[in-house]
């Protein structure tokens, strides 16, 4: 507790936006010994961190057209990354996290893979991807109605509610939740935020606010980079079969992305389905309900062998928020910038997390300030998975 509440309490920084950016920088800066802590507009998670499917992949979906690129090589590494968090060895202390799915798949239709099947099988991929014999095959696929391959990816899938709490335990009393902008906070050569009696200074404000952290630059009055949205049009399918799938689906893709991303969530006492992939970028333009007819097609397709005529369909439109990019192309890294005090982030992806760790370690001057602090405010609490706020029709 803070012997006078009026005088100003010194911090090394002062962290905006409580999805996994903000959640794994505050991680990263405490298990440094930074005095830090987080502001959280809504709840922790609210926006893109529980909407994503949680897959900690090493990008080889975007080798999907034969040849190993910038982008799918940046983030190799991270899947183990990863799993040296969750074995307690890692960036982050992740132990006791159990994954979603321990791998990730793909599959195609007999005769779908042409020469991408050579590529699975080179030196280079190798590790990375395995081909299964059938009887290897998740319990999905053991079927007689699907007589295709199945592929074993080093990628894995979180329960990014659990992530977020976990991340939210280790932190202690420095999650609070406050909508942080120009009224009640000033950028000079420090960062001064008043909250009712209570003034903050700290040596850096780290901006990790998602598609905030355009309207938050501006409100405080500091230049950023530009920042760029890509929407995605994402589908939740509530249906009988009970059995969870972890697969990007390349039957008949027509280009270098997955025709089907899926990945399933607990929902009551099952299993929903929630799909992205082309499905989910192609589907911007359209409306929910055209939306989610494309989506009984594709399934009727990729998944042929289950019937989908009781399944409930609802849909979810959200943007991705990045670092701005020429012709609004995917970026391959992680991201964080400094201007002034002020360090700018964007993971870019979920798996980047441990990559913007060290961007935004390697851009912050050593720890000054021990003394914790308590602030006057509510914690943040942690928002509800994205599809579990949408019903059925
Ligand atoms: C549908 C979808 C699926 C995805 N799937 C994957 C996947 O499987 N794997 C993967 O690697 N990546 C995936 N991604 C990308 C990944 O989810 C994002 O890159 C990541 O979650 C971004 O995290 P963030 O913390 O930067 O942003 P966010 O999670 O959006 O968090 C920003 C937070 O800042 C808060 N905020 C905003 N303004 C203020 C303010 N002024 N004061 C205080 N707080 C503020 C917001 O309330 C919000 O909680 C997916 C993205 C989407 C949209």
């Amino acid at each position: 507790m803070n012997p006078d509440t009026r005088a100003p309490r010194h911090i090394d920084a002062i962290i905006v936006g409580g999805g996994i950016a903000g959640l794994w920088t505050l991680s990263v800066l405490l298990v440094k010994g930074y005095n830090a802590v987080l502001f959280e507009a809504e709840s922790l998670g609210c926006e893109q961190t529980l909407a994503s499917q949680g897959m900690i992949h090493g990008g080889l979906k975007y080798a999907l057209s034969g040849r190993l690129t910038g982008a799918s090589e940046a983030i190799a590494a991270m899947p183990s990354r990863w799993r040296a968090c969750l074995a307690g060895h890692g960036q982050v202390n992740l132990t006791g996290l159990t994954p979603l799915a321990d791998h990730y798949y793909m599959f195609a239709d007999r005769g779908a893979l042409g020469r991408l099947a050579t590529f699975f099988a080179s030196k280079g991929l190798r590790g990375r991807i395995e081909k299964l014999a059938r009887a290897a095959y998740p319990e999905i696929f053991q079927v007689d109605g699907f007589q295709g391959y199945v592929y074993r990816l080093d990628d894995f899938v979180l329960d990014t509610t659990a992530l977020i709490e976990q991340l939210k335990h280790q932190a202690g009393q420095r999650i609070y939740r406050l909508r942080v902008d120009g009224r009640h906070c000033t950028v000079d050569d420090s960062v001064t935020l008043r909250v009712g009696p209570q003034t903050l200074i700290a040596n850096r404000l780290i901006l990790c606010a998602g598609a905030g952290n355009a309207a938050l630059a501006r409100s405080l009055g500091i230049d950023t980079t530009p920042m760029q949205t890509r929407p995605l049009h994402q589908v939740i399918v509530r249906h009988a079969n009970p059995s969870p799938v972890y697969a990007h689906c390349l039957t008949g893709a027509k280009r270098a992305e997955p025709r089907l991303t899926v990945t399933s969530h607990r929902d009551g006492d099952g299993w929903l389905w929630y799909l992205g992939g082309q499905l989910a970028t192609d589907g911007v333009e359209r409306d929910s309900q055209s939306q989610c007819d494309v989506a009984r097609d594709e399934l009727n397709v990729c998944f042929s062998w289950i019937d989908w005529s009781a399944a409930n369909f609802t849909s979810l439109m959200i943007d991705r928020a990045e670092p701005e990019q020429t012709g609004l192309t995917r970026p391959d890294e992680a991201f964080a910038a400094v201007s002034g005090p002020c360090v700018t982030c964007w993971p870019t992806k979920l798996t980047l997390a441990p990559d913007l760790g060290d961007r935004v370690l390697a851009l912050l001057p050593p720890p000054q300030h021990a003394e914790p602090v308590t602030l006057d405010l509510p914690s943040a609490p942690i928002a509800a998975p994205a599809w579990a706020q949408t019903t059925p029709p």
